[in-house]
């Protein structure tokens, strides 16, 4: 079937990025709460009906690692995705307080699983691997979402990427200083893998904005300077190679799929229990907890 906004009942913001809004809908036909994801694009309809034609394919993505695709259509110059609502949000916003090795040891396990999927069953890099594009819900599930399906989308978006959080690896920069994007391969996602990874153990992206004077600057280290490293309290040897195979300033010399799988901190994984459940619960509760300090700390500047 194919969804139109007519079958949508819109519920609330779940979040704001580069390129558009994400919102809670409710698919009226069938009673089921998806994510809408709207992007705004100057394009003509030709693109546009590209675009969507292109994201079709999304419907063969069918994995435990892949949020699930649900249709796409255009209204006037926006796309509207929809996609699998996942209702514990995004790993930025649960990674705050750093996440312990054996709850990173289940999330990275789905991360490399759904790149491999990826890669080998869609031959598809996904090409945006952070924490924002890593969903939970609260069955303790993890999967990957924004991945580059459509090259009409990603060619039109490529215009307007100025984030300051960059995931993008060294030869990756490198290459786009140069005006050559043709620098990207599976391993460039591998690098922004191991960075993921070092964000949520430490609950914060580990080249911060406000320690370099410009965006230059920061590049600058990412191409430059020594690879970051997992912290030393906390992580065990393993986890900290296994970041260390991935985070390799030479892509060739990065672990493939298929290494990081066999690897002893996921083969460690699959032989511990690990109470995501609990875990993701808990996470959401400090996650709101601060956003209510927050939201109070803000009304008492406004009342004094
Ligand atoms: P960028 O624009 O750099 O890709 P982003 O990934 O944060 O950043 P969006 O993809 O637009 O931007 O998503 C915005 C936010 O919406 C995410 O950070 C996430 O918290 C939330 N979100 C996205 N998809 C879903 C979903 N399927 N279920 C629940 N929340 C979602
Ligand atoms: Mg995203």
């Amino acid at each position: 079937f194919a969804i139109n906004m007519t079958q949508l009942e819109l519920e609330e913001e779940l979040g704001r990025g580069n390129y558009g809004t994400v919102k809670k809908v409710l698919h009226k036909p069938t009673n089921v709460y998806m994510a809408m994801k709207e992007i705004r694009l100057e394009l003509d309809e030709a693109k546009l009906n590209a675009i969507i034609m292109e994201l079709d394919i999304l419907h063969r993505a069918a994995s435990p690692e892949i949020v699930d695709f649900y249709g796409a259509f255009f209204i006037e110059s926006c796309v509207y995705y929809c996609m699998e609502y996942m209702d514990a949000g995004s790993l930025d916003k649960l990674e705050v307080d750093g996440i312990p090795e054996d709850v990173l040891g289940r999330i990275t396990g789905a991360m490399v699983r759904g790149l491999k999927f990826l890669k080998d069953d869609m031959q598809i890099i996904h090409r945006d691997v952070k924490p924002t594009n890593v969903l939970v819900n609260r069955k303790g599930e993890v999967k990957l979402c924004d991945f580059g399906v459509s090259g009409q989308l990603e060619r039109s978006l490529a215009k307007t990427n100025i984030g300051c959080q960059s995931y993008m690896a060294p030869e990756r920069i490198h290459g786009e200083s140069q005006g050559n994007l043709g620098t990207y391969t599976v391993s460039s996602d591998v690098w922004s893998l191991g960075l993921a990874m070092i964000e949520m153990a430490f609950g914060h992206y580990p080249y911060p904005p406000e320690t370099y004077a410009n965006v230059f600057a920061q590049l600058q280290a990412i191409v430059h300077g020594d690879p970051p490293e997992l912290p030393d309290e906390g992580f065990s040897d393993e986890a900290r190679d296994f970041v260390a195979r991935c985070l390799h300033k030479i892509p060739d010399m990065r672990a493939t799929y298929a290494e990081l799988l066999a690897h002893p901190f996921l083969e460690a994984d699959r032989q511990r229990e690990v109470d995501m459940v609990g875990w993701v619960a808990g996470a959401i509760e400090r996650r709101n907890a601060k956003f209510r300090a927050q939201l109070e700390q803000a009304q008492q500047m406004h009342s004094s």
